[in-house]
């Protein structure tokens, strides 16, 4: 079976979701009609030309990039201007577009995440430089037969839920009576078929962010004796964690421009380096952000960063980073935000595999071709 556009979106919305992005940012479906089935899916950085041809020569026919393909309120379709011609073109193919940008750069696990995991940085640990919300969190309610509640707590913290400020393995249980009855192509691990049971079981509750939702639900039915897990799964009105731009680090062993010169080159394969050590060769408290970080360069001073990583630097942020003594990498705008596409890639391939879909992922070749 295949996947729809739909679907894509929903899986996209669960890692990204669309009401986090800045205000003003078009992202969603930019091209293409929901109900629409997808035999392939082509990630790339960009909707260009480039990643057109590629999708059609690999029979793909939707993209789903990081930038969006307009930025701007659309009149016309004229094709004489590039983003008309490019829009008229991927119609043309029959190719859908779907776009997670600013939502995907904020999101917890998004764009600046797998850029500090790129770089060999401690990602979970990061501090959000300049916060624009709150983090959705949930509930999650289970029934669990007596004897397996600190396995599946151990396995649901591990996961990601129960976290409450630097408390882990946070739940509230209580015992209570399940009854079910099995029926016909059941294989019960109690009771037999056709009679009600009633068993001994506790209801065991905790929270976890929405972005951990797949991990939460993978591991608790890994870790659950019963075939059928009974479960629910609400959204709560509390404020989790900051979410935002940029993300800080505190390291307690300090990291060498060397290092991370070495890292951007040979892990991001960054084309275009560029550098300012502001005179210190070590930094404990480090700065990034996956893009253009000129914006992000008096904040971070702001909470005491030695170092920022990102891309697109002018001339004046320079000027303005050695007022301060911030030290700076340029890695480029592509290269710091490709670890958020591959990672893209994988979601998407794993999700798809999960609900047993039979839609394709690619992940663009035709440019960063050093990243597969
Ligand atoms: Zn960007």
């Amino acid at each position: 079976m295949l996947a729809k556009v739909k679907t894509v979106a929903a899986y996209m919305e669960e890692l990204a979701p669309s009401t986090i992005a800045m205000s003003g940012d078009p992202v969603g479906l930019q091209l293409g009609h929901p109900e629409a089935e997808v035999k392939k899916i082509l990630v790339a950085l960009d909707p260009g030309f480039d990643a057109i041809r590629e999708a059609a020569e690999a029979e793909a026919d939707m993209l789903v990039t990081h930038h969006p393909l307009f930025y701007n309120k659309i009149v016309s379709l004229d094709e004489s201007n590039p983003s008309g011609h490019l829009a008229a073109e991927a119609l043309r193919k029959g190719m859908c577009i779907f776009s997670a940008h600013t939502n995907y750069d904020i999101a917890p696990r998004g764009v600046n995440y797998r850029l500090a995991e790129a770089l060999g940085l401690p990602a979970e640990q990061g501090r959000v430089v300049e916060v624009t919300g709150s983090e959705q969190l949930l509930k999650l309610v289970v029934f669990i037969p007596a004897g397996h509640e600190d396995n599946i707590r151990g396995a649901l913290s591990r996961a990601g839920a129960g976290q409450i400020g630097n408390y882990s393995h946070c739940t509230f249980q209580v015992p209570g009576t399940g009854t079910f009855m099995p029926g016909e192509g059941t294989d019960p691990y109690i009771g037999s078929r056709d009679r009600l049971e009633k068993v001994e079981e506790m209801r065991m509750e905790t929270i976890l962010p929405a972005t951990r939702k797949k991990e939460v639900i993978k591991a608790l039915i890994e870790a659950h004796p019963y075939e059928e897990v009974a479960y629910d799964l609400y959204p709560l009105a509390l404020e989790g964690g900051s979410i935002g731009l940029g993300l800080q680090f505190e390291l307690e062993t300090p990291i060498s421009m060397e290092f991370i010169l070495d890292k951007c080159r040979v892990t991001l394969k960054a084309e275009s380096l560029r550098s300012w050590d502001a005179g210190k060769s070590s930094f404990n408290r480090v700065a990034l952000c996956g893009g253009s970080g000129g914006s992000l360069i008096e904040p971070v001073v702001r909470q005491g960063a030695e170092l920022l990583i990102s891309g697109d630097f002018r001339y004046h942020d320079l000027k303005l980073a050695q007022a301060y003594d911030l030290a700076l990498v340029d890695a480029g705008h592509d290269a710091t935000e490709w670890p958020g596409v591959v990672y893209l890639h994988k979601y998407l391939e794993e999700r798809l595999k999960a609900d047993r879909y039979e839609t394709g992922v690619n992940l663009q070749t035709s440019v960063s071709p050093g990243w597969k």
